[in-house]
């Protein structure tokens, strides 16, 4: 077992209709790595901070096992700084804010002891850092996931197709998915990812669950029904570390445990947004990812009664 995980560690600002919380710990990487390591022993970030990140925070991804020799330190430099804030339906946000900082000089070094690493998940980032990840590993991983945002769909589309085409799996939520394909059916976009080279692609539909596709296979997951979402932040990320955490833990890829690897990321996602940032990530044991697992799975169980 061993995972990869490059991506933005950063400092976020969020606003929802519950409140406000500034200067919080947040980032692509950061909610990958938390979720993931409730599956997996063996994860490395590979990112880049400022000094103003929390020393804390640090300790606390270690004391997860979470590896931080490619996690690159800038003292004088300040963090990534994104400032959201969401709208009355929880769906939507607008991005008041975001500070590159350090970002700007990230030249990703990939430690000698991870570039061998089994299983690499790309954090939505400009695609030529993704790829210039994927250009160090010694060997080609198990299986690469990627991740990414229409900012890279609108402006870096070369660059972004050339990592496409060198993924196993891309997960993209459904506005991104028919921005990339140029068509509105999700199953239209879906066959035009596949043709670009993934072996699978994950649409994610936010509250309304998340679609798998294979070449000549489709699953459909739901998302939890939840009373209260606090703060969606890191949704996303959360459900890409649940996906290659499980996967990373049980080293198979037939479409059963892709299904199984849709369902752990949808069980994570469902925590992380019931606090603000990371906080839930934190807290959570094998009991409370048991039990919502049993949920998903109840809630789209059914048999076969007809009346004649
Ligand atoms: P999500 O809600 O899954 O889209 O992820 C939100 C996280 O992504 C926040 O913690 C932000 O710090 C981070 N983020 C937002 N914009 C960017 C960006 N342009 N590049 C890298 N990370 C970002």
């Amino acid at each position: 077992m061993s995972l990869l995980v490059v991506g933005s560690v950063a400092l976020d600002t969020i606003e929802t209709p519950f409140g406000k919380a500034e200067r919080i710990v947040g980032g692509a990487a950061t909610y990958i790595a938390l979720a993931a390591s409730y599956f997996t022993k063996n994860i490395a970030i590979v990112s880049i901070i400022g000094g103003d990140f929390p020393k804390e925070m640090l300790e606390t991804f270690k004391k997860k096992n979470i590896d931080l020799s490619g996690l690159e330190i800038l003292p004088q430099e300040k963090s990534f700084f994104w400032h959201g804030r969401y709208h009355l339906d929880m769906n939507t946000r607008d991005t008041l804010e975001t500070q590159l900082n350090v970002l700007t000089k990230f030249q990703p070094k990939v430690p000698e002891q991870h570039r061998k690493a089994e299983h690499v998940m790309l954090g939505n980032l400009d695609p030529k850092i993704q790829m210039a990840v994927l250009e160090q590993m010694k060997q080609r991983p198990k299986w690469i996931v990627m991740d990414t945002m229409n900012y890279w769909i609108e402006n870096t589309l070369e660059d972004l197709e050339k990592v496409i085409a060198q993924t196993d799996v891309l997960i993209i939520n459904d506005e991104e998915a028919r921005m990339l394909a140029q068509t509105y059916s999700l199953t239209k976009a879906a066959r035009w990812i596949l043709e670009k080279g993934p072996k699978y692609v994950v649409i994610k539909k936010g509250e309304h669950g998340a679609l798998l596709f294979g070449k000549d296979k489709v699953f459909v997951a739901p998302a939890l029904p939840l009373e209260e979402v606090f703060d969606p932040t890191g949704a996303g990320d959360t459900f890409a570390g649940g996906f290659i955490g499980y996967l990373d833990a049980v080293q198979n890829y037939d479409f059963e445990h892709l299904k199984n690897a849709v369902i752990y990321g949808t069980v994570m996602a469902s925590y992380c947004v019931e606090a603000f940032g990371p906080e839930k990530l934190l807290q959570l044991n094998q009991n409370a990812i048991q039990e919502r697992y049993q949920i998903l799975s109840d809630l789209v169980r059914f048999d076969h009664v007809y009346p004649f």
